[in-house]
């Protein structure tokens, strides 16, 4: 495929850019210049606006959607043997997480409609050994947080939401921070919010949330951070092994200027999400994922769908056509029991998960970033609806 084969200027897209501006910059510099580098007075900034943003009692800010999920499992008390309900639709940090205890993530099916856990499977594979559910709010918008929600306390499981994608996002009204027993979000590079690394725990709890800000920091006794601030003190004591899972203030700068105009960036997401849906609309091969009444979404992903039986191309194939239009995309997800960790370790195999396989057939994520032009997107438009009609069967 040749570029100068398509009728419009090729324009270079990538599928991702940091929205980074003056203000995130100059953010960064005072915290460079106020000489106190790691986690301190504004990571505690950043909690705090983080709550009050999302109506969480407390957030406890860590270094990575991954550590956020690992300790949020320690505090719920999972152990050796334990299962824990993963959805097969996911990125392997989710249910990563699980074996980090000798634990069992026991994937379950998703709705092809919306790419989020289906609440029956999940309630199907509840045993007397799962202690967790960890739903994945796919592309941002909330699963059925009711559903599992009741599955939850009727089985007497913990709740801890896969928020990565979903800041900000509600569910009925509720936001997502302030619904399941603790919630976990990633300010990885891509994520709606990006401090390059990062994630957050809330959680109601004054318990857990007191036990993860022990663990992130090396186990040591409350408030460890201050132990060089003027004021502080020398001493601390060590109450269990923790980890080394705290934020830096220098990303806690990129974060807090992320969350000040995070309304602006999602508006911006769901415009650009927008165009490309009115765009598609007129392609009989081309969908994307549906947006149930009552959720509201942080647009994080467009999962373009391209239906294999109305082109002469394979998804893979079409992503290599967009690719060689200058556009970059990438695939949320590969399904976990496809790979071969999964597949080995726990027994999974491909044929176990239909719904997760029939997205996985036809997603494409096409790019969605505050930063990017009507231009761009409109090139992103017409080069999907291009290749759709130059193979449609
Ligand atoms: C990005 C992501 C994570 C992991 O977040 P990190 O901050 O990269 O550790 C977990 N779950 C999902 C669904 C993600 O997309």
């Amino acid at each position: 495929m040749n570029r100068a084969q398509t009728k419009h200027k090729t324009m270079e897209i990538p599928f991702h850019r940091p929205y980074i501006t003056e203000d995130e910059i100059s953010e960064v510099l005072d915290t460079v210049r106020s000489g106190w580098l790691t986690m301190g007075p504004r990571t505690v900034r950043f909690e705090n606006e983080f709550s009050a943003y999302t109506g969480a009692s407390h957030s406890v800010a860590v270094s990575s959607g991954t550590a956020a999920l690992h300790l949020a499992l320690r505090a719920a008390g999972l152990g050796a043997g334990d299962e824990v309900i993963v959805p097969a639709m996911t990125f392997t940090a989710t249910a990563e997480v699980v074996c980090y205890f000798g634990g069992r993530p026991v994937l379950v099916d998703v709705e092809r409609e919306t790419g989020n856990m289906s609440v029956e499977a999940a309630a199907r594979a509840v045993t007397p050994k799962t202690r967790a559910i960890i739903p994945v709010h796919y592309g941002g918008q909330p699963c059925d947080m009711d559903g599992v929600m009741s599955l939850a306390r009727s089985r007497n499981l913990r709740v801890i939401e896969d928020a990565a994608h979903s800041l900000p996002a509600s569910f009925g009204g509720k936001q997502v921070g302030a619904i399941g027993d603790m919630t976990c979000f990633s300010f990885y590079a891509t994520k709606p919010l990006a401090a390059g690394e990062g994630g957050m725990v809330t959680t109601e709890n004054e318990e857990w949330a007191d036990r993860i800000r022990v663990l992130r920091l090396h186990g040591i006794s409350k408030d460890a951070w201050k132990r060089y601030s003027r004021g502080g003190s020398w001493f601390y004591e060590v109450v269990e092994p923790g980890y080394k899972y705290n934020m830096t203030d220098i990303q806690a700068a990129l974060a807090l200027a992320q969350l000040a105009k995070l309304n602006a960036m999602t508006a911006r997401r769901q415009e650009i999400c927008e165009r490309y849906s009115d765009a598609i609309i007129s392609s009989p091969g081309l969908s994307t994922t549906a947006l149930v009444p009552g959720r509201e979404t942080s647009y994080h992903l467009f999962p373009l769908l391209v239906d294999p039986g109305a082109h002469t191309i394979d998804r893979a194939r079409f992503i290599e056509e967009l690719s060689a239009r200058g556009i970059g995309t990438s695939v949320h997800f590969i399904p976990l029991h496809m790979h071969p960790f999964y597949r080995n370790e726990f027994g999974y195999s491909p044929g176990d998960f239909p719904g997760a396989e029939w997205l996985y057939e036809r997603i494409v994520s096409l790019p969605v970033y505050p930063g990017m032009s009507d231009e761009e997107v409109d090139y992103v438009s017409e080069c999907v609806t291009d290749v759709s009609r130059k193979f449609s069967r």
